[in-house]
């Protein structure tokens, strides 16, 4: 099979890239490992850039049930400080957004392969063409390759470690009482605790995300224990114990994933263009994952289209997201250490607006936005 520009992986990065290149009338094929919609690792609030992106791209968020979202509430035991968010978000689940922006891929042209798994990328012809081998043995030719595999590194493309490598991420879905429903509505909390950080947010159906981090060694200090994990948590976190108080968990075990490299921004060229995960980690907390992964699929649609070569893109996307990447990492490290967490919340207490401002420093600056916004189309 051979393709002009392939999109390797289908969720974000890969399935806006693959709408703005098929709407740009560009011949486009990506494939994606699952074969139906499935639950991701995403505390799945969506910022005010993510949500433009998602504009643009034909997502109607409202229509699919999003959440809004404008308040946030960080908790350290009984301690408590919250702000209204600069910015207006939404929080909905990957479940529903990346099968909608998958299926809108294949309604603006893109040739969608689901249930394919790439195993392997190498140059072809001497360097001028790509090869893809695929999980059933086949393979695709292709002039350009985009990788957007998220977390999942392909074998000989792994990603260097980033500046925080000790985290693993779950999330669990639930349904809460009604009472606490009704009292979480429009906000994003988020629980600090010894050696980790929980977010919890509503999204579609009356149901809440339940998404948090922890250290590695917090997790192994509990037996490797989700139960234990979970026990000490709500030990150590009377709010979100009140607010878990007659929930029912909407699966038997949560999600897990591991080795996330936090921190790391891809500034090394090797000939693939990297999206999303693949050019930048940036920590939960900050809620910007998405909108880099919106970001660097317009920009890669933009520079391809454009003629430019996967290096250059890749140079313009590390300047774009580097710096709030590397403050978003120094206070996800600082937000792990008792210290920190103290700190933290006493300056809070006192200035209760600083939560917007930390917002605003970890994320993409409008103006980068604006910019690959007005750029393209
Ligand atoms: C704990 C946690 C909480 C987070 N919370 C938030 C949040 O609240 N808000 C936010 O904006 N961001 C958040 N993020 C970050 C966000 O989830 C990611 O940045 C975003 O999903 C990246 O999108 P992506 O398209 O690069 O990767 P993904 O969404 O992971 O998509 C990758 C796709 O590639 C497919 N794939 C993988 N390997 C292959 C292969 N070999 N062949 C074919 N297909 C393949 C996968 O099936 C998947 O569909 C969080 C991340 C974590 C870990």
């Amino acid at each position: 099979m051979t393709a002009p520009a392939l999109i390797i992986g289908g969720g974000l990065a890969g399935a806006g890239l693959a709408v703005s290149l098929a709407t740009a009338g560009r011949a486009v094929t990506l494939i994606e490992r699952e074969t139906r919609a499935q639950h991701k690792v995403c505390g799945e609030f969506i910022s005010a850039e993510a949500m433009l992106y998602l504009r643009d791209l034909g997502i109607d968020l409202d229509g699919l049930g999003a959440v809004p979202i404008d308040r946030v509430c960080l908790f350290a035991g009984e301690r408590r400080a919250a702000a209204y968010l600069p910015f207006s978000a939404r929080s909905l689940s990957r479940y529903a957004l990346d099968e909608a922006l998958l299926n809108r891929a294949v309604r603006c042209g893109a040739r969608v392969l689901r249930g394919h798994k790439a195993i392997g990328v190498e140059r072809d012809e001497g360097g001028r063409r790509w090869r893809a081998t695929l999980d059933d043995g086949t393979s695709v030719s292709a002039s350009e390759i985009f990788l957007a595999t998220g977390k999942h590194d392909l074998r000989g493309w792994k990603r260097p470690p980033g500046s925080q490598n000790d985290l693993i991420g779950f999330k669990l879905h639930w349904r809460l009482a009604a009472s606490q429903a009704q009292a979480l509505s429009g906000a994003v909390e988020l629980f600090l605790f010894p050696g980790g950080y929980v977010g919890l947010e509503p999204v579609e159906n009356d149901v809440v995300n339940l998404c948090l981090v922890v250290r590695r060694r917090t997790l192994f200090a509990r037996g490797q224990s989700w139960q234990t994990l979970f026990a000490s948590l709500l030990k150590s976190c009377p709010h979100l114990r009140r607010r878990l108080d007659g929930a029912q968990p909407c699966w038997p075990r949560p999600l897990a994933i591991g080795a996330i490299p936090y921190g790391f921004v891809q500034r090394r060229a090797d000939g693939l263009w990297r999206l999303g995960d693949q050019a930048a980690c940036t920590p939960s907390f900050s809620g910007d994952g998405m909108s880099i992964a919106l970001h660097s699929a317009r920009l890669a649609a933009q520079y391809f289209s454009q003629g430019y070569d996967a290096r250059t893109f890749q140079a313009r996307l590390s300047q774009d997201v580097a710096p709030q990447v590397q403050r978003a990492t120094l206070l996800s490290q600082m937000l792990l250490q008792p210290f920190g967490q103290k700190a933290g919340m006493t300056a809070l207490e006192w200035l209760p607006s600083l939560l917007s401002v930390v917002a605003q420093a970890t994320r993409l600056p409008q103006r980068r936005v604006d910019a690959a916004r007005a750029d393209f189309l």
